[in-house]
């Protein structure tokens, strides 16, 4: 099973870059940056802090989406669409963690999804996937008197908010009750903001340090209160993800497929 990884020098980039080469099961089939990256040329191996393996990075994607079974893209909205439109001409499947797409960078996704298995999840550990179904089973039992807040904390360095994360444990409790999280979420909180609003659900966002990623859902009534978290340690549990989820798409239908296929939940 030959992988490429995209972004191959981004913080998530170079732990995919080691996960595949630590994989008996994977071939790293080459690893691209942006065109003008200072990084462009070096050996793969090198760049991580390894051994050399005598593949060097590339900015030529479309060149590494047709050697590779499947593609793993951590990078930036803009260049995980035009990969998508890759992995479609090539019928190469590809892995998506990159967050903070909008809804037009989804249409696109799903349009490359008929040419080619793409698996988008803004968090691809298995501690996050079983989170998110616990919260939607939680949310589905608690009535509307129980109030649903969701806390993430990351990194310094993170441009998004809330977390992709965040807003996918979001969406698993409004699917619990029946609702669009479009029509219920209130993610900006600041000066005179009123009383709560029944069935609404909030977001807290904390940014500092390196924290890799913390996700908290807060259920919240009258006399009682429970709290379902989860704490990442390392990104290397997203990398691990995301090769077993490389690993599962490729040959597999087009389509946009969830961690949620992967694991057979
Ligand atoms: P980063 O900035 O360290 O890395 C992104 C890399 O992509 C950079 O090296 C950048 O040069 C490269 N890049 C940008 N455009 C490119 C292009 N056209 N071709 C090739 N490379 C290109 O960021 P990061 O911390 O590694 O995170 C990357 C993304 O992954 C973010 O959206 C982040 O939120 C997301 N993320 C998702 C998960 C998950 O489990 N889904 C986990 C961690 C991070």
């Amino acid at each position: 099973m030959r992988i490429g990884i995209v972004g191959g020098s981004g913080r998530m980039g170079q732990m995919l870059i080691r996960e595949v080469l630590g994989n008996k099961d994977a071939t790293l089939s080459g690893a691209t940056e942006r065109p003008g990256s200072a990084a462009i040329g070096r050996d793969l191996g090198t760049l991580i802090g390894a051994d050399p393996v005598g593949v060097a990075l590339t900015d030529d994607a479309d060149a590494l989406f047709a050697v590779s079974d499947a593609v793993i893209d951590f990078t930036a909205p803009a260049a995980t669409v035009a990969h998508a439109a890759l992995a479609a001409r090539h019928g190469t499947a590809l892995i998506v963690g990159t967050t903070g797409l909008s809804p037009d960078d989804h249409a696109r996704l799903t349009e490359a999804a008929t040419k080619a298995p793409l698996v988008v999840a803004a968090n691809f550990s298995l501690g996050v996937t079983l989170l998110a179904g616990l919260v939607r089973k939680v949310a589905a039992t608690l009535g509307p008197d129980w109030d649903i807040e969701v806390v993430e904390m990351h990194h310094r360095h993170k441009v998004d908010a809330p977390s992709g994360t965040a807003l996918a444990l979001g969406r698993a409790a409004a699917s619990g009750r029946g609702v669009d999280l479009a029509d219920v979420k209130d993610a900006v909180r600041d000066g005179h903001t009123g009383a709560r609003k029944v069935g609404d659900i909030g977001f807290a966002t904390l940014r500092g340090g390196d924290v890799v990623g913390d996700h908290t859902v807060i259920f919240a009534t009258e006399a009682e209160r429970l709290e379902l978290s989860h704490k990442a340690g390392s990104r290397a549990i997203f990398a691990r993800g995301a090769v077993r989820a490389a690993l599962w798409a490729a040959g597999k239908a087009p389509g946009v497929y969830s961690m949620d296929d992967v694991l057979d939940l």
